[in-house]
């Protein structure tokens, strides 16, 4: 496949409202929009690192430079004949996953459609409904979060995750689980830990959660497998797993249970799957997880959801839970309550709507050949 356009639009999405972890408050999603063009083609990619290197040491604004600068001049004029290829062009760029991934996404949907094949298919994929679970921030008060916790079950989701960070920890657990005894629940720490915090996490074996989620440092593996050693609750990786060899050392020393598996933060869908087969092969389960991406990149998250060892409800939601109009088109929506259906059409099945483009857009760049 011949790239000979490349477009990279800089974006932030307002939320409806604040998403609060860990790592701050953002109210709105900032991103990269990729769209690689060939003969009369064109494939679309998001990546959406947020707008400070607060998750991970990468933000929307470095992307979008590492994007024009380094990424895109690699690919412009190249045949690029699979997702191993392109990140083969790019392996001599240490890092910067979320800018690699928005050109890895996009040339996925652009080979699918290319193939007159669905995204989910082509990726190896077995199923063509997906389970998603709910997901809830710091809100205002634990008796708001404890109401809004018993709406998602009630409305069928199969589970539930709770962001948890120091303020916002022991007591909110307590009251949720007190609240709703059976429910299938897990803790996202956003890396807000140490090992000097043993004592508490410790407590959390008493709620029967899921799974803790990276407790410690964002880089961190061989702290995690320690404390593992520690908890009955599995430890699952999210922001440590950046390629598919840290997972394979996460699975060596027993830094974990479960791994998220976000395409942005693996540098792409060619990289999530290689994630994928490297936890299989070891009998680590996985999930998929998501940084708030518009219908855009979450229809790549729903393709990647697909394949057979994803084994827990995935963060995707319907476009209204973040957004007041989606920067996609369609917009995600669920089929059942916590099921989403996957597009039978060719590609990722989702591109960027032209108007909410044009309003979110801070900058953009075009490479022609
Ligand atoms: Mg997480």
């Amino acid at each position: 496949m011949h790239i000979d356009r490349i477009d990279i639009v800089h974006v932030a999405m307002p939320l409806v409202y604040p998403f609060r972890t860990a790592y701050g408050e953002d109210w709105s999603v900032e991103g990269v929009l990729v769209r690689l063009c060939s003969g009369g083609l064109y494939g679309w990619g998001e990546a959406t690192p947020l707008a400070a290197p607060a998750y991970s040491p990468e933000a929307a604004l470095t992307q979008f430079v590492v994007a024009r600068e380094f990424v895109a001049p690699r690919l412009l004029g190249q045949d690029i004949p699979s997702g191993d290829d392109l990140q083969a062009q790019l392996a001599c760029i240490k890092g910067n996953y979320f800018a690699k991934a928005a050109f890895d996404l996009a040339w996925w949907d652009l080979h699918a459609k290319e193939r007159g094949e669905p995204l989910w298919r082509l990726l190896g994929g077995e199923r063509t409904t997906v389970e998603a679970g709910a997901d809830f921030g710091v809100l205002d008060s634990i008796d708001d979060l404890v109401a809004v916790v018993g709406t998602a079950l009630e409305q069928g989701y199969p589970r539930v995750k709770l962001k948890f960070r120091p303020g916002w920890e022991l007591d909110m657990l307590s009251s949720v689980r007190e609240a709703y005894p059976n429910a299938r629940l897990h803790v996202d720490c956003n890396s807000a830990y140490t090992l000097d915090d043993l004592a508490m996490l410790r407590e959390l074996d008493r709620f029967g959660l899921a799974m803790i989620e990276q407790p410690l440092a964002h880089d961190d593996l061989i702290d995690h497998a320690a404390l593992q050693k520690e908890l009955a609750t599995p430890v699952c990786l999210d922001e440590s797993i950046t390629s598919p060899a840290k997972a394979r050392k996460a699975a060596q020393i027993g830094a974990c249970g479960w791994v998220n598996v976000k395409p942005g933060r693996v540098g792409g869908l060619t990289q999530a799957k290689a994630v994928h087969d490297v936890c299989r092969a070891a009998g680590l389960p996985c999930w998929v997880g998501g940084m708030l991406e518009s219908a855009v990149g979450a229809h790549h998250c729903l393709a990647l959801a697909t394949l057979p060892n994803m084994r827990y409800p995935s963060d995707l939601f319907p476009s209204t839970r973040f957004y007041a109009r989606d920067l996609g088109a369609p917009s995600m929506h669920h089929s059942a309550p916590g099921q989403f259906k996957v597009p039978d059409v060719p590609g990722a099945g989702c591109e960027p709507e032209p108007e909410m483009l044009a309003q979110c857009t801070k900058q953009r760049a075009t490479l022609s050949a």
